[in-house]
Parts: structure tokens; C-alpha cells; sequence
């Protein structure tokens, strides 16, 4: 299956996604991940985004369709994959449509989940203190929060129009929030009667 997953920061997208593609046995493809992986190995790509990230702002969507297409393009995503960071704007939701009927594999599902500011503001500070990343401050979270709103929010319509959006309420337990997303997964996957 073909997934992308959208969220606010802190929103816990990305436990959620870990758990979905153990589950479904498909790759867990985080932008984030990638460019904290480029930027620990001191990379061209890490040393090129670096201050970006630190400061909350989000990577040009050039570097970042570079960065996906190659990783699309590996063998382990061509049976299904879970994006999780990506796409981050329109401008990114168009690149990655035109990029995968392209490659004949359009997005089947995408998973919203909703969770309001206050609770982001306070998982995000419980967070900062277990994993020590440099964008996790409060000042630099409320920056991501507000490029969240202006620009990623929209690409949860996008995919609404494309009819495969599902909206899931992120409050709750771990599996609680799994067990509305799997339940989710399954009606959209059911044929329709
Ligand atoms: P995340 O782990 O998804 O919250 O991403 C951490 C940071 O990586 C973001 O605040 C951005 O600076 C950068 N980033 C990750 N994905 C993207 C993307 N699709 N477009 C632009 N910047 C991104």
C-alpha cells in the first residue's frame, strides 16, 4: 500500500508511522529522518540544510524532491511505502503526483492526524528533553507550528480532493490513535458496496 501520513509536528506521526509499516511491511520513508541522518553524517546534502532545520524553516522543495525521488526510486518501495514528512506544501504534494504517475504508483491512502496546538506545544517540550534536537525549543516549535498551518495544513485538501484523505483524532494512547488509523486503513481498503 501507498501511503502518506500528515500531521502537525509532534502531532505523534511518526510513532504512528513506525507502526504502520511494521505492520504492513512497507518502508518507513521520514524526510526528517534522512536529513538528521545527512546532517549527523556531515554530508553534502547535511552540511546544504543544517542551519535550515535548526531554525524551524523548511528545505527547498528542490533539495527535497531530489532527496525523495532517489529514495522512491530504491527497490524497497516498489511494492508500497509510508511517507512521513513529505509532501510539506502544495508545491511538493504536485511534484510527488507528478513524480509517482510517472512511476505508475499514485498515493492510495493519506492519514491526517488531528491534534490540537496546546497538546503539540507539550508533547513537543516532553520530546526535546528525551532526544535532544536542535529544533524542539519552544520558539522554534512555534515557528514549525505556523509554517505548519500556512503551508502544510492545505495539503491535507489536496489530498481531499483527490478523494483518499482520512481524518483520525490524535489524542489518546499510542494505540489507541493505531487503532483508529488501522480501522481507517481497513474501510478505504474495503471495495465499496
Ligand atoms: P520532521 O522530522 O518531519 O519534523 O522534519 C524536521 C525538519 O526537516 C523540518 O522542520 C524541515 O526543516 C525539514 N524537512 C523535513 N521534511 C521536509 C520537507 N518535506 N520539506 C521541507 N523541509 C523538510
Amino acid at each position: 500500500m501507498r501511503i502518506v501520513i500528515l500531521g502537525a509536528p509532534g502531532s505523534g506521526k511518526g510513532t504512528q508511522a513506525k507502526l504502520l509499516s511494521e505492520d504492513l511491511n512497507i518502508p518507513h520513508i521520514s524526510t526528517g529522518e534522512l536529513l538528521r541522518a545527512a546532517v549527523s553524517a556531515g554530508t553534502e546534502l547535511g552540511i546544504q540544510v543544517k542551519e535550515v532545520m535548526s531554525s524551524g524553516q523548511l528545505v527547498s522543495d528542490d533539495i527535497m524532491l531530489g532527496l525523495i525521488e532517489e529514495r522512491l526510486g530504491r527497490d524497497d518501495a516498489r511494492d508500497g511505502f509510508l511517507l512521513d514528512g513529505y509532501p510539506r506544501n502544495l508545491v511538493q504534494a504536485e511534484a510527488l503526483d507528478e513524480l509517482l504517475s510517472r512511476m505508475g504508483i499514485p498515493v492510495e491512502e493519506a492519514i491526517d492526524i488531528a491534534v490540537d496546538n496546546e497538546q503539540i506545544i507539550e508533547r513537543i517540550s516532553k520530546r526535546a528533553e528525551l532526544e535532544d534536537r536542535s529544533d524542539d525549543t519552544e520558539e522554534v516549535v512555534r515557528r514549525r507550528l505556523q509554517i505548519y498551518a500556512e503551508q502544510t495544513a492545505p495539503v491535507s485538501a489536496h489530498y481531499s480532493k483527490h478523494g483518499v484523505l482520512t481524518q483520525v483524532l490524535g489524542v489518546g494512547s499510542i494505540d489507541a490513535v493505531y487503532s483508529r488509523i488501522s480501522a481507517a486503513l481497513k474501510q478505504a481498503d474495503a471495495p465499496a458496496s
